[in-house]
């Protein structure tokens, strides 16, 4: 007996939960902070300054969603506790993470600090918060939905391959969107409901939610699941658990949702030019100074990597939603009209 057909994102979440339940996710591809200690250092200048936009909250909620190894928050609390004391006795940790083995390496990666964690991003408490996600939006499970003469159909999974199904017409803020006959329209209602939580709260209460991931800055359509197993491109519908499985961020389609919800919004700008306006070439060369040549030109080499056009600088994104009082948070000077 064959298995019944499976909605695509149901079929996602399932793959990735048994992903980053039983593997490293970091040996098969490189995040941010990963590749250069600068990039949590950054980010954690910027949760200061926001902080500091704020009014100096205290307490204040410092929030990550989908901490992978943890590498992001220690680099950023490190910078904060340097530059920012302040900030750095405000500030109360709250980690969105759903897998108990990344919760273990997380803790490890946090020594001395109090951390509480979370399933999800509703469950965490009220009050003044900066929130910051890295790659977190791209794994969540999409649904793709296909336009047909007449209406629209839904991509399920069978046997390892996808079967279509009935579907029915996107919803908001999607309803709108232009698609040919034959084109896929992906919808990921996790991320928007993750959104428009947050945007929510953040359109009452002081704070701000810093995302960065890839995804195009315009409305488009087109499949974009993608898994990587073993570092390399692999099929995403084989051996469910074995790959880490992906999709483009609608960054258009978050920002309509954050506007709708009385949020204010900044970006998407090209993480190229978020990380250069907040110094990551200043901060590459001051970390640079202290070490050996070789040393030297692999933190500038990761610089390049995290920022140049070509590689991560342009596809990768940064979005933050905000309380309409934080209308000058750093990063969008480049903001694309
Ligand atoms: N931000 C990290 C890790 C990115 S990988 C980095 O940049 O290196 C994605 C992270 O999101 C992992 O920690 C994964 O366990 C977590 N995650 C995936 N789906 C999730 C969900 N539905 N809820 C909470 N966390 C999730």
């Amino acid at each position: 007996m064959t298995a019944p057909a499976e909605r695509l994102d149901r079929f996602m979440a399932r793959a990735n939960a048994a992903y980053y339940a039983t593997r490293d996710p970091f040996a098969d591809f490189a995040t941010a902070p990963e590749i250069s200690q600068a990039f949590g250092e950054i980010l954690g200048a910027w949760a200061a300054v926001a902080w500091r936009a704020m009014g100096a909250p205290d307490p204040v909620l410092l929030v990550e969603a989908g901490p992978g190894r943890g590498t992001l928050l220690a680099d950023a609390l490190r910078l904060v506790a340097r530059v920012a004391p302040d900030f750095a006795a405000s500030l109360r940790l709250h980690l969105v993470e759903t897998s108990p083995r990344l919760r273990a390496i997380q803790a490890a990666a946090l020594p001395g600090h109090a951390v509480t964690w979370h399933d999800r991003i509703e469950d965490v408490p009220v009050g003044p918060l900066i929130l910051l996600a890295n790659e977190f939006l791209d794994a969540l499970p999409i649904r793709q939905l296909v336009r047909t003469g007449t209406g629209w159909s839904e991509r399920h999974v069978e046997a390892g391959g996808f079967a279509l199904r009935d579907g029915a017409p996107p919803p908001a803020p999607l309803d709108g969107r232009a698609v040919a006959p034959g084109e896929v329209l992906e919808l990921c209602e996790p991320a928007l409901a993750v959104v428009r939580h947050l945007s929510d709260r953040l359109a009452r209460e002081p704070g701000a939610a810093l995302f960065l991931d890839y995804g195009p800055d315009r409305p488009g359509n087109g499949d974009t699941l993608q898994a990587l197993r073993d570092g390399r491109p692999a099929d995403p519908l084989a051996n469910p658990g074995s790959a880490d499985l992906t999709a483009h961020v609608d960054f258009p389609a978050l920002r309509d949702v954050a506007l709708s919800c009385g949020a204010a919004v900044r970006g998407p700008v090209g993480q190229g030019a978020f990380l250069s306006e907040l110094g990551l070439f200043a901060r590459t060369e001051r970390l640079a100074r202290d070490r050996s040549p070789a040393e030297a030109r692999a933190l500038v080499d990761a610089a390049h990597r995290l920022a140049a056009p070509d590689r991560m600088g342009r596809l990768f994104k940064a979005m933050a939603l905000c309380h309409p009082s934080l209308a000058s948070l750093p990063g969008f000077a480049t903001e694309i009209p």
